[in-house]
């Protein structure tokens, strides 16, 4: 058993309507430390039936929460954050035992998360509308921005608290209800986020949270009820199709972010220690499981020696173990699915003539735990150059000039992330305005931040989240022609 500072965070039942809920079934499922392999939990399978309960509820909740001021909305958000901050230890433990970060990566997370809370707080007060100069003597034109309704939230299990803060903070900022459905993998530490939001003092109904061993059947539930009016989804870009189809049945606005395949770009004339601490962040950070890691390292002809052998030394440096033991800086992959998807990526590159610069196999404590791996040599041809590794793996291809770097970089259906290293100023600006990629690091590794906007282009997905552009995609403009008589 689990052993926190305030047990009354381990929760395992569903939270619908304000209450602790079992799933029907009087089923539950388990939830695994990937570390160790160990049953932290059961958790309540729940299915259609609870999700529509929690749907209905949300329903019920919306109007007075809506009519709420932004301010008094604001008041309870911000109650949230501070119960969020002040648990920050505990929230950690949940999330590491979990989902296998280490320690420091998931109070890094719930600071993150927490973050989303406090900015969308106060960033709901200015959904400004719009009194636009009419066009007619006797009318006035008037635009009000309104809360879209009731949300269904999906997330992953890379980030088991962020993702959840930074869909619903916005969301429940503009006056929506939210229903959440985590992963399977990491549904504690949503539960745990329900438990802070009940203290927080948020009514019954505006946030709920279900979850099942089978997804299939909540996410029908959720994305063709006529109710719900928004479905806002992060994970796998075949799941985010399959949602945005069936959203298509009732016309629900949809946010997805998506999976990427991001290019990291070191030019000749980078700084290179700078390049490899960058590398660093971007890659190895939750064991290569985010969304925007460096997929594709992309190395200019005359650094690239001297660049592999200074990302070779600093990965060298990385410590693989349990995230709960000191010193650990790369925690197990999440499941035996992801380390053999990983396997099947680096055999097929091996196959095609990729070398092994350092790593390349299992880690010799077993379980999900991976080698951090270099490979050199890469061409596109290999799979590693089109597919999503989420694994702490980091294929280094050679390019020679600029304008092959950046038609390199952008082929691809993704477009989430990129990263390129400059310090011509030229440069900077011509790939920065020629990379296809909603987010682009320029010098920089660590790009996300509740103040800027996340999200991708192409397949990566739709939308933005975080910044004054994130509260948009939760709310409705509403035109009044107001006639004079
Ligand atoms: P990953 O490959 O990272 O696990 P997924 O896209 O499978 O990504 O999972 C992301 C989220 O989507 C999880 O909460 C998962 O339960 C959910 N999910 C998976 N399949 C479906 C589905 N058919 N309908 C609704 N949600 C789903």
């Amino acid at each position: 058993m689990l052993s926190l500072n305030d047990q009354g965070l381990l929760r395992t039942k569903g939270y619908v309507n304000g209450a602790w809920r079992a799933g029907d079934s009087g089923k539950s499922f388990p939830v695994t430390n990937p570390a160790t392999g160990a049953v932290i939990a059961e958790v309540a399978d729940m299915g259609a039936a609870e999700t529509r309960e929690a749907i209905d509820a949300a329903d019920a909740a919306l109007p007075a929460w809506k009519a709420k001021t932004a301010k008094e909305r604001a008041a309870i958000l911000r109650r949230w954050y501070e119960l969020i901050l002040a648990a920050q230890e505990d929230l950690a433990q949940l999330m590491t035992a979990e989902q296998g970060k280490p320690l420091a990566e998931s109070r890094g997370e719930v600071v993150y998360g927490a973050s989303f809370i406090e900015w969308f707080a106060e960033e709901g007060k200015r959904a400004y509308g719009d009194v636009i100069p009419s066009f007619a003597a006797n009318k006035r034109i008037v635009v009000l921005k309104e809360a879209i309704g009731v949300v269904a939230a999906i997330t992953p299990w890379n980030f088991p608290n962020a993702m959840i803060t930074r869909k619903c903070a916005p969301a429940l900022a503009a006056g929506c209800t939210v229903v959440v459905k985590p992963a399977e993998d990491t549904p504690l530490s949503a539960l745990a986020l329900a438990e802070l939001a009940e203290r927080a003092g948020m009514p019954a109904g505006v946030f709920n949270i279900v979850m099942g061993r089978d997804p299939v059947a909540i996410g029908h539930e959720l994305t063709h009820s006529p109710i719900v009016r928004k479905v806002s989804f992060t994970g796998s870009t075949e799941v985010g199709k399959l949602l945005m189809r069936q959203a298509a049945s009732t016309v629900k606005k949809v946010s997805l972010e998506l999976g990427g395949n991001a290019p990291f770009i070191v030019f000749d004339d980078a700084d290179l220690d700078e390049a490899v601490k960058g590398a660093m962040a971007s890659k190895y950070r939750n064991a290569g499981q985010t969304c925007v890691c460096a997929n594709r390292l992309l190395v200019q002809a005359g650094v690239y020696d001297a660049f592999t052998a200074k990302l070779a030394e600093a990965v060298k440096a990385l410590k693989v173990g349990n995230g709960v033991e000191a010193g650990v800086t790369q925690g197990p992959l999440i499941n035996a699915d992801a380390v053999a998807k990983v396997e099947e990526l680096m055999g097929d590159a091996l196959e095609k003539g990729a070398k092994v610069a350092l790593g390349g196999k299992r880690h010799a404590l077993g379980g999900t735990f991976f080698e951090p791996t270099i490979l050199t040599g890469i061409t596109t041809e290999m799979r590693v150059a089109r597919e999503e590794i989420f694994g702490p793996v980091a294929p280094l291809f050679k390019f020679e000039t600029e304008e092959e770097a950046i038609r390199m970089a952008n082929d691809t259906e993704f477009g989430l992330a990129a990263y390129f290293y400059s310090r011509d100023i030229g440069r900077v600006w011509r790939v920065a305005e020629k990379l296809e990629y909603g987010i682009v690091g320029i010098n920089e590794g660590i790009i996300s931040t509740e103040v800027a906007p996340f999200g991708g282009v192409k397949e990566s997905g739709i939308g933005r989240e975080g910044s004054k552009y994130g509260l948009d995609d939760f709310m409705e403009v509403k035109y009044l022609c107001v006639g004079l008589g």
